[in-house]
């Protein structure tokens, strides 16, 4: 019989990846197919095909994005950032090995260099492959592909940088020290001056303490600083927050013009998205 990979385990004849969420919460997942499954030397890597999710890029056996509604995910953490920047020329995005928050960012004409540096390559050779909803099997020349530790990318980065979006997997393995107030404040000098930063800040509803983190340490270097939500079905909690900070004013979202195309972002989305509920705005002395 052929071994499985781990994190997948067969029941009465059917394949599941369970996913340890937190001490007390396990999410399962009814799987069709493996299609691809690699130990890379950062982590455990694979797609998979999944019965309500469709294909999804799951590492360490944690599900990163899926076909149903990686979507939402990568156009909030691309659109919203590049919208607000008046001239978005130069974009940095660290880890988003999915290729799709790349791929979103490709669709602004300002944009004329994506810098995409992610850790590890399996992933996206996997997800250019293999998982095409999201990845879109991005091959636009305005994209470089640099395979590097983005803590270690962004030491040396400095004044280069419209816009920096941090699509990182949970603060664990390689992406830890993706959460830390001294990656921050490289990110800050890698910004021109009239630089956008934002990063994905974990779930309000089961990692608040990080969402405080995260915040705080923003806040302590960009004047100006912004949270946002989306609901993301794929991630624990559903609710989902990104975490802005910007050297200068930005524009009212209510006045900004958005035609490109997308499935989720739209004008009325950009004007919402942060007005945020009253638990976080409490929590968050906002
Ligand atoms: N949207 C997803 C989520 O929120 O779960 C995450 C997207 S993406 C798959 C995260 C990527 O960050 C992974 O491919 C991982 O390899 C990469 N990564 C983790 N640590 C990194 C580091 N230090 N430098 C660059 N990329 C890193």
């Amino acid at each position: 019989m052929q071994q499985l990979p781990p994190y997948i385990q067969k029941l009465d004849g059917d394949l599941w990846l369970t996913e340890n969420e937190r001490e007390n919460l396990r999410l399962s997942y009814r799987i069709k197919e493996i299609i691809v499954a690699e130990q890379s030397p950062y982590q455990h890597v694979m797609i998979l095909d999944s019965y309500d999710f469709g294909r999804m890029l799951v590492l360490d056996g944690v599900v990163q994005t899926t076909s149903l509604d990686g979507f939402i995910y990568n156009e909030m953490i691309a659109h919203v950032p590049l919208s607000l920047h008046p001239d978005p020329q130069h974009v940095l995005i660290i880890g988003g090995g999915d290729c799709g928050a790349a791929r979103e960012a490709t669709k602004h004409d300002h944009v004329q260099q994506i810098d995409l540096v992610e850790i590890d390559e399996l992933v996206v050779t996997f997800c250019k492959e293999h998982l095409q909803e999201v990845s879109g099997n991005l091959s636009d020349p305005r994209v470089r592909f640099l395979y590097q530790d983005g803590v270690e990318f962004v030491k040396q980065a400095v004044n280069q940088y419209d816009v920096i979006i941090v699509d990182s997997s949970d603060p664990v393995g390689p992406a830890k020290l993706l959460f830390e107030q001294e990656f921050y404040r490289n990110i800050y000098n890698a910004l021109k001056k009239d630089g956008v930063m934002v990063c994905q800040s974990q779930s309000p509803i089961f990692h608040f303490e990080l969402v405080e983190h995260i915040h705080r340490s923003i806040k302590s270097l960009f004047p100006v600083t912004h949270m946002y939500t989306a609901v993301v079905p794929t991630y624990p909690g559903g609710l989902w927050s990104f975490t802005l900070g910007s050297k200068r004013e930005l524009p009212d979202p209510a006045q900004l013009r958005f035609d490109i195309e997308a499935q989720y972002v739209n004008e009325g989305i950009l004007k919402r998205c942060f007005q945020l509920p009253q638990f976080m705005k409490a929590k968050l002395s906002l």
